[in-house]
């Protein structure tokens, strides 16, 4: 049976071993979290770093195949097991590369990739050099997720919210509409595109709050939208799973904002919506095998559960008694703690009316909460 690995055992790994079922493998999970999501589901787990060397290492000669569910791991360890003949997905030239937002930008600026146009600063006393540049984002190298090493600066007045080390700068877009595209592409470089995804974020958290598919846009942009994510894909030269998360400008102008080589929280739906999960495809991916069609079987909303304001401990769901539709699916991503912005699930809720997507997904975000037992602050009672 095909050993496969992989780096992390958060949600993403956990869902992955979900659809694992449906395939001839043999799971191996390294995570340094004990008590992670992706433990229980797993055949071997192996408590360890992801990003020390040896423990990559020795992690990963045994395998088959190696893959990731996060960025940020040891590459190096995963450059030499590649020189030695395991199967790394996506290729750790491919990851080193996307695992920085400099290397990154510059990768697409040496591709003509069309993605905003940017500046690298290393300290935050250089950005007083691009006030002429403003409004601007700045974004750090190395380390950011889910909008945490992000910073919008308007004017000069805001410059000292920037980062103070490597970093990039980057023209603000007047963004319409954030849509993602996932793109597999197999060991022999077969190509299949996901449907675009809209994605609607929290302003305060920064992070993708509902997701809804099909895209709300014109077949005009879709066209454009797939042809560029494809370009982007074929250029990395490497196997994967690719979710390239894309900006509709307020002239329909399309721009790449970045990339992340792997199973994503934009492609959630696909579990229930579409003919071909993402996470089944990465298996398709892995293990050679086919790649399945990814046609929407059903227009879809998707809600992240994420811990609510004001309440960190042990966490609990409410609400979900007031879903009484088949249509509804919760996903419990197992963590035991909550606290306030951490992803704790998801709902996928299909058959909606595209008008209403956001009535629905509102609905959805207020009425299934995940609290704790007891409100922060709150007098203990003894
Ligand atoms: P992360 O990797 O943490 O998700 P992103 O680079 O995707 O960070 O940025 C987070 C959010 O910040 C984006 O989804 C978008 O809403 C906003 N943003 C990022 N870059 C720009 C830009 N050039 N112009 C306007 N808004 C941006």
């Amino acid at each position: 049976m095909t050993k496969v690995g992989i780096l992390g055992g958060g949600q993403l790994g956990r869902m992955l071993l979900e659809a694992a079922t449906k395939f001839k493998v043999e799971t191996h999970i390294l995570e340094n979290q004990e008590n992670c999501p992706a433990r229980t589901l797993c055949n071997y787990f192996t408590l360890g770093d992801i990003n020390d060397f040896d423990t990559v290492y020795r992690f990963g000669k045994n395998l088959d195949c190696i893959t990731i569910e996060i960025e940020q791991v040891c590459v190096e360890a995963l450059e030499k097991l590649e020189e030695e003949g395991i199967a790394v997905i996506p290729k750790p030239a491919v990851l080193k590369m996307i695992k920085n937002k400099i290397t990154q930008k510059e990768f697409y600026k040496e591709h003509a990739i069309p993605s905003p146009i940017f500046h690298v600063t290393d300290s935050k006393e250089e950005l007083t050099k691009y006030i002429d540049f403003l409004p601007a984002v700045h974004k750090v190298g190395v380390g950011g997720y889910d909008g945490k090493g992000v910073e919008l600066l308007y004017s000069k007045e805001d410059l000292s919210k920037g980062f103070d080390r490597p970093a990039v700068l980057e023209k603000m877009t007047s963004i319409k509409q954030e849509i993602a595209i996932q793109v597999a592409v197999d060991q022999t470089n077969n190509i299949v595109v996901f449907p675009p995804v809209e994605m609607v974020f929290d302003p305060t958290l920064n992070l993708l709050d509902f997701q809804i598919c099909p895209a709300r846009i014109s077949t005009a942009l879709q066209k454009e939208a797939n042809q560029i994510a494809t370009n982007l894909v074929r250029s990395f030269q490497s196997p994967g799973l690719f979710a390239v998360e894309l900006f509709i400008d307020k002239s329909d102008r399309v721009w790449v904002n970045e990339t992340a080589p792997r199973v994503h929280n934009s492609g959630h739906h696909s579990i229930e919506a579409l003919a071909t999960s993402q996470f089944e495809m990465l298996w398709q991916i892995l293990l050679n095998e086919k790649l399945g069609p990814t046609n929407v079987q059903q227009p879809s909303i998707m809600v992240n559960i994420i811990g609510a304001p004001g309440y960190t401990g042990v966490a609990k769901l409410e609400g979900t008694d007031s879903i009484t539709t088949k249509e509804t699916f919760i996903h419990w991503y197992g963590k035991e703690i909550t606290k306030p912005g951490r992803k704790m699930g998801h709902i996928t809720c299909l058959g909606i009316i595209p008008e209403k997507a956001m009535e629905t997904a509102h609905y959805l975000k207020n009425t299934i909460r995940c609290i704790s037992e007891a409100k922060e602050n709150t007098p203990k009672i003894v």
